[in-house]
């Protein structure tokens, strides 16, 4: 039995690898997110930040209306992005689930 050898598809393993990358990085807006490095938990109300709060975080950040569109376009995406609730992208825009 012949085993699995990286050589053998190496073009396509790279492309796999480059598309995991790519799925697994942030987008390039993000270097100039005020939340960089941050983590991600004060996303998510109810672990001890408020969403007026975040809404008030969010409204200072150059990057917020970047965040809010990544946000729809992902309709299982969970908590605050771009200032706004789940709730929110739900009622303002109806696909978000
Ligand atoms: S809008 Fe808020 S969640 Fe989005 S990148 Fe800026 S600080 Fe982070």
């Amino acid at each position: 039995m012949r085993g699995l050898r990286v050589s053998d598809n190496y073009t396509s393993f790279k492309e796999l690898c480059d598309q995991i990358a790519e799925i697994c990085s942030p987008p390039a807006w993000h270097e100039r997110a005020r939340c960089r490095g941050m983590g991600h938990e004060m996303f998510f109300p109810g672990r001890g930040v408020q969403g007026h709060e975040l809404t008030e975080f969010c409204g200072g950040c150059p990057v917020q209306q970047e965040c809010y569109d990544d946000a729809l376009s992902d309709p299982y995406r969970k908590g605050y992005w771009g200032g706004k609730s789940e709730r929110h992208r739900l009622k303002e825009h109806g696909n978000v689930r």
